[in-house]
């Protein structure tokens, strides 16, 4: 097994089989992690994505070996364990890694971005040893638990609470809806501190698996990402060390929405995946199905989807790749982050629509992977800010910035 650190010394052909425009302007380290990703996508995930969607697996052994190529902590730095790359080669190998099945992506997404992400950031360095390093290798995985039954959106409604009584904290309250739930050794969680301070009492915390007074809930029989788990927390006067708040008392909400713009650049980079793997397989389908004495793909109906398909994923993936560019240049990137998950997660949608229309009675069915992208691609309009969510945050800046 290969890691990113050594992929140059095997002299990989870089050129895969994506058009030369996409792969321009990128580094060779970025060309080289896109190359390695992509073949670990087509030779691991690809062959188990329908039956890990049809039995709701989660994939465990393909997810150590993405730990052992590096990417389940590609931007944390190498002192703990992690890649120590940017944000872009985060947001190109997701893609890649999504395309072969978007539950490795979200699960990848998870642990990097909203998990390692504000530790890694906020993390004291005791915190740090103890919940960066041992989960960037894919052999433990971490959650992150902002969202509750009675608030989504709006998160600063935070109804779970944190009490200090002498040297620890007392977590109540019930947080729904986390991603990798059911396999995490450990979770970010958000809880108020101060209820008269709305969303500036919110603080977060650390809390590992095991801790007394913290349970699952049951897992959520989902419509798409079958193969990732999603459950509620639940605290009943859950007892943790007073050492488990992650930076000051009240800073939570801030740490909450920092994550959730970089995390935003990673679900982009997912449904680019699952916009890619659509248009490949409407490609690969219309020129082999033969209809009135020839491929479907020389009708001009069907070559106007798939112009429309390549724009909508192209430009999105423009966008994303511009923010994780701000990202890492240290630039503010809220607005253009959302506009990536925006404008991505919507040519997921299209790109997967298309592609059924495209395979007609086949895309129906799960025979083809199509009907499995359709249902993948959805959730990435709902999930880290719905698109609802990412309009008010786009048009916000933008009469911000015309309005000084
Ligand atoms: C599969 C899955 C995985 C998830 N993983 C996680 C996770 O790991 N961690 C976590 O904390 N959360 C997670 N979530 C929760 C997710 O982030 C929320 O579902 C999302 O933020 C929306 O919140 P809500 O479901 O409460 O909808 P609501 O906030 O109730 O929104 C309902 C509708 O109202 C709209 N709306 C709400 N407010 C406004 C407004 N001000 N202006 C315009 N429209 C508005 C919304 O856009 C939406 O259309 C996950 C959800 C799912 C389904």
């Amino acid at each position: 097994m290969f890691t990113l650190r050594n992929t140059a010394k095997l002299g990989l052909n870089l050129w895969s089989k994506r058009s030369i425009a996409s792969l321009s302007g990128l580094s060779e380290t970025h060309q080289m992690l896109q190359k390695t990703c992509r073949d670990f996508a087509d030779n691991e995930l690809v062959p188990i994505a329908a039956k890990i969607d049809r039995e709701h697996l989660y994939p465990g052994e393909q997810v150590e070996k993405m730990g052992e190529l590096g990417l389940m902590a590609i931007a944390v730095n190498e002192k703990y364990g992690g890649t120590g790359l940017d944000y872009l080669a985060y947001a190109i190998a997701l893609e890649e890694i999504s395309r072969g099945c978007a539950s490795a992506g979200v699960i990848m997404s998870v642990n990097n971005s909203l998990y390692l992400g504000p530790i890694d950031y906020f993390g004291n360095e005791e915190q740090k040893q103890k919940y960066v390093a041992g989960y960037t290798d894919g052999k433990k995985v971490g959650c992150f638990a902002l969202s509750e039954p009675g608030n989504g959106s709006d998160a600063g409604a935070a109804s779970t609470v944190a009490s200090l009584k002498s040297d620890r904290w007392v977590l109540n309250g019930t947080k729904c809806w986390i991603t990798n739930a059911y396999e995490a050794e450990s979770a970010v969680v958000f809880a108020t501190t101060d209820k008269s301070l709305k969303h500036k009492g919110i603080s977060a915390f650390i809390v590992p698996k095991g801790t007394p007074g913290f349970t699952l809930g049951k897992k959520e029989d989902k419509l798409g990402i079958r193969g990732s788990s999603t459950a509620q927390l639940i605290f009943e006067d859950c007892e943790i060390p007073k050492e488990n708040l992650l930076g000051e008392p009240g800073f939570g909400f801030k740490i909450a929405m920092q994550t959730l713009d970089s995390g935003r650049i990673g679900i982009a980079s997912q449904a680019l995946g699952i916009a890619q793997a659509s248009l490949e397989c409407a490609v690969d389908y219309a020129n082999k199905r033969i209809a009135f004495g020839k491929p479907i793909s020389k009708l001009q109906a069907i070559q106007q989807k798939i112009a429309d398909m390549s724009l909508n994923l192209e430009s999105a993936r423009l966008l994303t790749w511009r923010a994780a560019w701000l990202k890492d240049n240290k630039k503010p990137f809220t607005k253009e982050a959302a506009m990536g998950k925006l404008a991505a997660s919507e040519a997921a949608t299209f790109c997967a629509h298309q592609c059924i229309q495209i395979l007609g009675g086949m895309g129906y069915v799960s025979d083809m992977p199509a009907e499995r992208h359709y249902r993948d691609a959805r959730i990435t309009e709902i999930y880290e800010g719905t698109s609802e969510i990412q309009r008010l945050v786009i048009a916000g800046q933008v009469i911000k910035e015309l309005s000084a």
